[in-house]
């Protein structure tokens, strides 16, 4: 079985041009290297790409041109990470408005590998990925899978949406090689628990793969489908939204098996971090600077913060840098100390979502949108399906329920009577059951829609 399993593993990397393919092999022996390497060796490393990449965008990127000459600052100046506050902060806004001229002049067209954020709160942005990168958004796409112990040639349940199905020959025959396969959202989306749980028996998948709004309507099917699970994974794998508590708690109800996590972004190509088997968010320090700075979000200057705004420099991207890019998360300071796992890697202190998922009370409080999560599942778990929260306005807040069966107004007065009371009073929380809740055309499902922090 084994040869069998080697082979398919081959195979896999057979996918792609012969050059990717080389490059993708070689960059994952690099990343494996990476997980045990001296610390201060791997720093080292990212500083020498940092110092490249500033004098690259200072000398080819009028952007950056610019902003270094009104901050005073050359690209000698920056000689090592500690030197990165010298420079100014990139906001999604700036992107926007300032899309060509920090795309290099010195790259070739063909080099440009165009992409379009999803969007989720905010406003979609255009930007220019580097293709020269791609061998490595690949190998850390498989080195995310290795660390929850899964083999390229190993069956994986992948939820996702029809457009985001594999366009190309060579992945449809390798889903078909592996049994790999896709869990159509129809039938999450209809909420029978029989054909949801009659899929997971027939594929078996090794690991379940998906973001945890999907993943958490995929363990309310098995949960209530009232018959133990006889295909059980080795692991469920999410990305691409924050998994709260609850959808953590339903997990480990259906599956009883360790879930891991990716984190990335698509403005940013390849994983900027991964959670090893100790649950720590280890960053790959082979393509990316993450920094936690203090200040509002917004705010172009940031220095060293404890708890704050993430903001990530791709040492990748040469086709249009992203030097000091506030993604929007917030997050807790990164540590150099080492981990139960063995794993060397620098570790992001915590990772705790978008900073727009937060409601905003008429009195001027911001409530993180979780807290209002763990108190309607804790009331109203075991009646909802799912449920999204969507404010305009500081004085109101809607909630769209998807219930199990019965939900009467007692129901609805109830939680928005909980709510309120959360929230200090000052806010009305409105309570509407709906038949199911629109994906954004990133597939995503933010449990807060608000237009209250547009613009940033
Ligand atoms: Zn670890």
């Amino acid at each position: 079985m084994n040869s069998v399993r080697t082979a398919l593993t081959q195979g896999f990397f057979s996918m792609g041009s012969r050059l990717i393919r080389r490059q993708a092999r070689r960059e994952l022996a690099v990343l494996k290297w990476a997980e045990r390497a001296d610390p201060e060796e791997l720093r080292a490393r990212q500083e020498t790409r940092l110092r490249a990449l500033i004098h690259w965008a200072y000398d080819t990127v009028p952007y950056y041109r610019r902003i270094m000459d009104e901050a005073g600052v050359s690209p000698g100046d920056i000689r090592g990470i500690d030197d990165l506050p010298l420079l100014p902060i990139l906001r999604r806004r700036d992107v926007r408005v300032h899309l060509e001229s920090l795309v290099s002049e010195r790259v070739h067209k063909r080099r440009f590998l165009p992409q379009v954020t999803g969007g989720t709160s905010a406003e979609p942005i255009r930007l220019c990925l580097d293709r020269r990168a791609l061998p490595f958004e690949r190998a850390t796409q498989w080195h995310s899978l290795e660390w929850a112990g899964v083999l390229p040639s190993d069956p994986v349940l992948m939820l996702t949406l029809a457009g985001f199905r594999p366009q190309n020959r060579l992945s449809v025959w390798w889903n078909k090689v592996t049994g790999s396969t896709l869990m159509p959202l129809e039938i999450l989306y209809a909420r029978r628990p029989l054909p949801v749980v009659e899929m997971l028996e027939r594929v078996a998948p090794t690991a379940i793969l998906g973001m945890p709004s999907f993943l958490h309507l995929l363990a309310q099917a098995v949960l209530r489908s009232g018959r133990p699970l006889r295909a059980r994974p080795r692991c469920v794998i999410y990305q691409a939204e924050q998994m709260e508590e609850d959808t953590r708690e339903l997990i480990a109800r259906a599956f009883g098996v360790p879930v891991f996590s990716r984190y990335g972004a698509r403005e940013l190509l390849g994983m900027v971090a991964e959670t090893c088997g100790s649950g720590q968010w280890h960053l790959n320090a082979e393509g990316f600077i993450v920094e936690v700075v203090s200040g509002e979000p917004g705010d172009r200057r940031g220095t060293p913060a404890p708890h704050g705004r993430l903001v990530i420099t791709d040492l990748r991207n040469h086709v249009m840098p992203f030097i000091r890019y506030e993604i929007g998360d917030v997050g807790a300071a990164v540590r150099e100390e080492g981990c139960a796992c063995g794993c060397t890697l620098p570790i992001l202190g915590a990772l705790e979502g978008r900073y727009w998922d937060w409601v905003v009370t008429a009195a001027g409080l911001t409530i993180p949108a979780s807290v209002l999560q763990y108190k309607t599942t804790r009331l109203h778990g075991d009646l909802i399906w799912e449920y999204q929260f969507r404010q305009d306005r500081p004085e109101e807040l809607e909630v769209a329920v998807v219930p199990v069966g019965d939900y009467g107004e007692d129901r609805q007065e109830e939680l928005s009577r909980h709510l309120e009371a959360l929230m200090g009073g000052g806010i009305a929380v409105r309570v509407t059951p709906v038949g199911h809740i629109p994906r954004e055309p990133s597939g995503k499902r933010p449990v807060l829609k608000s237009t209250l922090h547009q613009g940033r």
